[in-house]
Protein backbone atom coordinates (compact mmCIF):
# COMPACT_ATOMS: atom_id res chain seq x y z
CA UNK A 1 0.00 0.00 0.00
CA UNK A 2 1.39 3.21 -1.08
CA UNK A 3 1.84 6.34 1.98
CA UNK A 4 3.02 9.71 1.11
CA UNK A 5 5.54 10.72 3.27
CA UNK A 6 5.91 14.41 4.49
CA UNK A 7 9.35 16.02 4.63
CA UNK A 8 8.60 19.14 3.51
CA UNK A 9 5.68 21.40 4.35
CA UNK A 10 3.67 21.51 1.00
CA UNK A 11 1.91 24.88 2.01
CA UNK A 12 4.85 27.19 3.13
CA UNK A 13 7.87 24.20 1.92
CA UNK A 14 9.95 24.28 5.64
CA UNK A 15 11.60 21.52 6.67
CA UNK A 16 10.72 22.27 10.05
CA UNK A 17 8.40 19.59 11.13
CA UNK A 18 7.81 18.29 14.26
CA UNK A 19 6.03 15.39 16.29
CA UNK A 20 2.62 17.11 17.18
CA UNK A 21 0.02 14.37 18.21
CA UNK A 22 -0.89 10.75 17.46
CA UNK A 23 -4.34 10.07 16.55
CA UNK A 24 -7.08 7.28 15.58
CA UNK A 25 -9.16 6.65 12.90
CA UNK A 26 -12.14 6.03 15.15
CA UNK A 27 -14.62 5.46 12.68
CA UNK A 28 -13.23 2.98 10.13
CA UNK A 29 -9.77 1.79 10.11
CA UNK A 30 -9.02 1.92 14.12
CA UNK A 31 -5.66 2.38 12.28
CA UNK A 32 -3.63 5.18 14.37
CA UNK A 33 -1.85 7.95 12.60
CA UNK A 34 1.18 10.90 13.60
CA UNK A 35 0.15 14.40 13.13
CA UNK A 36 3.43 16.51 12.38
CA UNK A 37 3.11 20.49 12.59
CA UNK A 38 4.61 22.55 10.71
CA UNK A 39 6.63 24.99 12.97
CA UNK A 40 6.21 28.07 10.65
CA UNK A 41 2.94 28.16 9.05
CA UNK A 42 1.22 25.75 11.34
CA UNK A 43 0.06 23.53 9.14
CA UNK A 44 -0.65 19.93 10.44
CA UNK A 45 0.02 16.95 8.35
CA UNK A 46 -1.13 13.62 8.77
CA UNK A 47 2.11 11.85 8.23
CA UNK A 48 2.57 8.42 6.04
CA UNK A 49 -1.23 9.22 5.09
CA UNK A 50 -2.17 6.67 2.11
CA UNK A 51 -2.31 7.75 -1.25
CA UNK A 52 -4.41 8.13 -4.03
CA UNK A 53 -4.52 5.04 -5.15
CA UNK A 54 -5.27 3.06 -1.59
CA UNK A 55 -7.03 5.49 0.42
CA UNK A 56 -10.45 4.12 -0.94
CA UNK A 57 -10.66 1.37 1.78
CA UNK A 58 -10.52 3.90 4.48
CA UNK A 59 -13.85 5.46 2.87
CA UNK A 60 -15.30 1.97 3.45
CA UNK A 61 -18.53 3.06 6.15
CA UNK A 62 -22.23 3.48 5.54
CA UNK A 63 -21.48 7.07 7.73
CA UNK A 64 -19.72 8.09 4.45
CA UNK A 65 -22.82 7.45 2.28
CA UNK A 66 -25.78 8.11 5.59
CA UNK A 67 -26.97 11.35 3.85
CA UNK A 68 -30.51 9.72 3.36
CA UNK A 69 -33.62 11.33 2.99
CA UNK A 70 -35.09 9.90 5.66
CA UNK A 71 -36.72 11.61 8.22
CA UNK A 72 -37.42 9.62 11.18
CA UNK A 73 -36.23 9.96 14.83
CA UNK A 74 -35.50 13.17 16.22
CA UNK A 75 -31.88 13.11 15.73
CA UNK A 76 -32.83 12.84 11.74
CA UNK A 77 -35.25 15.50 12.04
CA UNK A 78 -32.84 18.23 13.55
CA UNK A 79 -30.08 17.22 11.04
CA UNK A 80 -32.46 17.51 8.38
CA UNK A 81 -33.63 21.33 10.05
CA UNK A 82 -29.64 21.94 10.47
CA UNK A 83 -28.85 20.95 6.95
CA UNK A 84 -31.25 23.38 5.34
CA UNK A 85 -30.20 26.66 7.67
CA UNK A 86 -27.00 25.74 6.99
CA UNK A 87 -27.69 25.36 2.94
CA UNK A 88 -29.50 29.02 3.38
CA UNK A 89 -26.61 30.60 5.57
CA UNK A 90 -24.08 29.16 2.62
CA UNK A 91 -26.19 30.48 -0.27
CA UNK A 92 -26.77 34.31 1.73
CA UNK A 93 -22.47 34.34 2.00
CA UNK A 94 -21.98 33.77 -1.45
CA UNK A 95 -24.97 35.81 -2.26
CA UNK A 96 -23.05 38.68 -0.33
CA UNK A 97 -20.40 38.75 -2.88
CA UNK A 98 -22.27 38.03 -6.08
CA UNK A 99 -26.13 38.14 -6.92
CA UNK A 100 -26.40 35.36 -9.59
CA UNK A 101 -23.98 33.81 -12.20
CA UNK A 102 -21.90 30.53 -12.71
CA UNK A 103 -21.13 28.39 -9.38
CA UNK A 104 -18.18 25.28 -9.61
CA UNK A 105 -18.84 23.66 -6.49
CA UNK A 106 -16.24 20.71 -6.03
CA UNK A 107 -16.47 18.25 -4.37
CA UNK A 108 -20.21 18.20 -4.91
CA UNK A 109 -21.28 14.81 -2.82
CA UNK A 110 -25.33 13.83 -3.36
CA UNK A 111 -25.96 17.78 -4.09
CA UNK A 112 -27.94 19.47 -1.59
CA UNK A 113 -26.18 22.69 -1.71
CA UNK A 114 -25.90 22.68 -5.79
CA UNK A 115 -29.46 22.31 -6.16
CA UNK A 116 -30.31 24.43 -3.37
CA UNK A 117 -28.35 27.03 -5.70
CA UNK A 118 -29.33 26.33 -8.69
CA UNK A 119 -32.88 26.27 -7.32
CA UNK A 120 -31.70 29.78 -6.17
CA UNK A 121 -31.32 31.12 -9.87
CA UNK A 122 -27.48 30.23 -10.33
CA UNK A 123 -26.05 28.66 -13.85
CA UNK A 124 -24.34 25.46 -11.23
CA UNK A 125 -22.11 22.60 -12.24
CA UNK A 126 -20.69 20.11 -9.73
CA UNK A 127 -17.67 17.97 -9.44
CA UNK A 128 -17.56 14.59 -7.03
CA UNK A 129 -14.77 11.90 -6.94
CA UNK A 130 -17.38 9.06 -5.83
CA UNK A 131 -19.70 7.59 -8.63
CA UNK A 132 -22.45 6.41 -5.69
CA UNK A 133 -22.76 10.15 -4.43
CA UNK A 134 -23.31 11.45 -8.64
CA UNK A 135 -25.82 8.72 -9.05
CA UNK A 136 -27.72 9.96 -5.97
CA UNK A 137 -27.17 13.72 -7.13
CA UNK A 138 -28.31 12.83 -10.51
CA UNK A 139 -31.75 10.58 -9.04
CA UNK A 140 -32.66 12.87 -6.48
CA UNK A 141 -31.95 16.33 -7.86
CA UNK A 142 -31.72 15.62 -11.46
CA UNK A 143 -28.15 17.04 -11.37
CA UNK A 144 -25.16 15.97 -13.92
CA UNK A 145 -22.63 16.38 -11.60
CA UNK A 146 -19.17 15.35 -13.63
CA UNK A 147 -16.16 13.30 -11.97
CA UNK A 148 -13.87 15.13 -10.55
CA UNK A 149 -11.32 14.14 -13.14
CA UNK A 150 -13.01 16.88 -15.09
CA UNK A 151 -11.69 19.57 -13.55
CA UNK A 152 -8.75 19.78 -15.60
CA UNK A 153 -10.98 19.99 -18.99
CA UNK A 154 -12.92 23.09 -17.83
CA UNK A 155 -12.74 26.22 -19.59
CA UNK A 156 -10.06 28.97 -17.76
CA UNK A 157 -11.97 31.93 -16.30
CA UNK A 158 -15.64 31.22 -16.51
CA UNK A 159 -16.57 30.87 -12.91
CA UNK A 160 -17.58 33.72 -10.89
CA UNK A 161 -17.34 31.41 -7.44
CA UNK A 162 -16.13 28.57 -6.57
CA UNK A 163 -16.88 26.32 -3.75
CA UNK A 164 -15.15 23.63 -1.45
CA UNK A 165 -17.45 22.58 1.59
CA UNK A 166 -14.64 20.38 3.46
CA UNK A 167 -13.09 19.37 0.61
CA UNK A 168 -9.56 20.67 0.87
CA UNK A 169 -8.44 18.41 3.75
CA UNK A 170 -9.09 15.30 1.57
CA UNK A 171 -6.88 16.42 -1.22
CA UNK A 172 -3.66 15.02 -2.13
CA UNK A 173 -2.31 17.22 -5.19
CA UNK A 174 -3.24 20.79 -2.94
CA UNK A 175 -0.94 22.98 -4.62
CA UNK A 176 -1.83 21.23 -8.30
CA UNK A 177 -5.51 21.89 -7.95
CA UNK A 178 -5.41 24.87 -6.52
CA UNK A 179 -3.22 26.21 -9.62
CA UNK A 180 -5.94 24.85 -11.31
CA UNK A 181 -8.68 26.10 -9.65
CA UNK A 182 -7.51 29.81 -9.92
CA UNK A 183 -7.40 29.27 -13.42
CA UNK A 184 -11.01 28.44 -13.74
CA UNK A 185 -12.07 31.59 -12.15
CA UNK A 186 -12.54 35.04 -13.79
CA UNK A 187 -10.23 37.75 -12.60
CA UNK A 188 -11.81 39.27 -8.90
CA UNK A 189 -14.06 36.30 -9.04
CA UNK A 190 -14.77 34.15 -5.57
CA UNK A 191 -13.29 31.06 -3.77
CA UNK A 192 -15.32 30.07 -0.68
CA UNK A 193 -12.97 26.90 1.29
CA UNK A 194 -14.89 25.54 4.76
CA UNK A 195 -12.37 23.65 6.32
CA UNK A 196 -12.22 22.07 10.17
CA UNK A 197 -9.80 23.98 12.34
CA UNK A 198 -7.79 22.32 14.17
CA UNK A 199 -6.67 25.57 16.16
CA UNK A 200 -10.36 25.86 17.50
CA UNK A 201 -10.83 25.58 21.44
CA UNK A 202 -12.59 21.99 20.86
CA UNK A 203 -9.69 20.91 19.19
CA UNK A 204 -7.84 21.90 22.05
CA UNK A 205 -10.65 20.32 24.72
CA UNK A 206 -10.41 16.81 23.04
CA UNK A 207 -7.06 16.64 21.72
CA UNK A 208 -6.50 13.68 19.85
CA UNK A 209 -10.03 12.33 20.13
CA UNK A 210 -10.96 15.81 18.25
CA UNK A 211 -13.09 14.19 15.69
CA UNK A 212 -12.55 16.93 12.77
CA UNK A 213 -8.85 14.88 12.49
CA UNK A 214 -10.70 12.28 11.10
CA UNK A 215 -7.41 10.63 9.96
CA UNK A 216 -6.38 9.47 7.55
CA UNK A 217 -9.24 10.63 5.26
CA UNK A 218 -7.95 14.57 6.55
CA UNK A 219 -4.37 14.45 4.98
CA UNK A 220 -3.70 18.45 6.13
CA UNK A 221 -5.35 20.50 8.84
CA UNK A 222 -5.41 24.35 8.25
CA UNK A 223 -4.42 26.60 10.95
CA UNK A 224 -5.95 29.95 9.93
CA UNK A 225 -2.28 31.41 9.07
CA UNK A 226 -1.97 28.23 6.77
CA UNK A 227 -4.67 28.85 4.91
CA UNK A 228 -3.80 32.30 4.10
CA UNK A 229 -0.66 31.86 3.15
CA UNK A 230 -1.78 28.64 0.80
CA UNK A 231 -4.29 30.84 -0.75
CA UNK A 232 -2.18 34.24 -1.28
CA UNK A 233 0.62 30.97 -2.74
CA UNK A 234 -2.16 30.33 -5.29
CA UNK A 235 -3.28 34.12 -6.07
CA UNK A 236 -6.24 34.80 -3.66
CA UNK A 237 -6.43 37.06 -1.18
CA UNK A 238 -8.64 36.73 2.19
CA UNK A 239 -11.20 38.85 2.99
CA UNK A 240 -13.02 37.45 5.60
CA UNK A 241 -13.52 34.42 7.68
CA UNK A 242 -16.63 32.92 8.88
CA UNK A 243 -17.71 30.05 11.47
CA UNK A 244 -19.65 27.43 10.88
CA UNK A 245 -21.88 27.33 14.55
CA UNK A 246 -23.48 23.48 13.93
CA UNK A 247 -20.60 22.18 13.30
CA UNK A 248 -19.17 23.08 16.63
CA UNK A 249 -22.41 20.54 18.20
CA UNK A 250 -21.42 17.90 15.73
CA UNK A 251 -18.18 17.38 15.91
CA UNK A 252 -18.37 17.48 19.58
CA UNK A 253 -20.91 14.67 20.07
CA UNK A 254 -18.24 12.79 17.96
CA UNK A 255 -15.61 13.18 19.63
CA UNK A 256 -17.20 12.08 22.91
CA UNK A 257 -18.07 8.80 21.44
CA UNK A 258 -14.44 8.15 20.46
CA UNK A 259 -13.67 9.07 23.96
CA UNK A 260 -16.05 6.41 25.14
CA UNK A 261 -18.32 8.83 27.33
CA UNK A 262 -21.73 7.21 28.40
CA UNK A 263 -22.91 11.14 28.73
CA UNK A 264 -22.10 11.76 25.03
CA UNK A 265 -24.85 13.48 23.94
CA UNK A 266 -25.30 16.06 27.14
CA UNK A 267 -21.36 17.01 27.67
CA UNK A 268 -20.43 16.99 24.12
CA UNK A 269 -24.15 19.63 22.77
CA UNK A 270 -22.70 21.37 26.26
CA UNK A 271 -19.28 21.51 24.54
CA UNK A 272 -20.22 22.23 21.50
CA UNK A 273 -22.73 24.89 22.77
CA UNK A 274 -19.59 26.54 24.93
CA UNK A 275 -17.54 26.39 21.91
CA UNK A 276 -20.60 28.40 19.81
CA UNK A 277 -20.18 30.88 22.80
CA UNK A 278 -16.91 31.36 22.42
CA UNK A 279 -16.64 31.79 18.99
CA UNK A 280 -19.17 34.78 19.00
CA UNK A 281 -15.67 36.44 20.54
CA UNK A 282 -13.21 35.62 18.39
CA UNK A 283 -14.13 33.95 14.84
CA UNK A 284 -10.64 31.98 14.90
CA UNK A 285 -12.29 29.79 17.95
CA UNK A 286 -15.04 27.89 15.86
CA UNK A 287 -14.67 24.52 14.89
CA UNK A 288 -14.93 25.02 11.27
CA UNK A 289 -14.26 27.78 9.66
CA UNK A 290 -15.20 29.20 5.99
CA UNK A 291 -12.96 31.25 4.30
CA UNK A 292 -13.90 33.75 1.76
CA UNK A 293 -11.20 34.54 -0.77
CA UNK A 294 -10.71 36.23 -3.54
CA UNK A 295 -8.81 36.19 -6.66
CA UNK A 296 -5.76 38.94 -6.81
CA UNK A 297 -4.61 37.59 -9.86
ZN1 LIG B 1 4.48 25.32 6.67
Amino acid sequence: MGKVHTTICPVCKSDALSHYLNVRDHSISKEEFELLKCEKCELLVTQNHPDEASIGRYYESDDYISHTNTTKGLVNQLYHRVRSYMLRQKQKLVERQQAVGRLLDIGTGTGYFLSHMQNAGWNVSGLEPDAGARKVAKEQFGLEVENIKKLWELEPKSYDVVTMWHVLEHVHSLNDDLAQINSLIRDDGWLFIAVPNPTSSDARHYGEFWAAYDVPRHLWHFSPKAMKLLLKNHGFEVMSTKGMPFDAFYVSLLSEKYKGSSFGIVTGGLAGLWTNIKATGGVQQSSSLIYIAQKSN
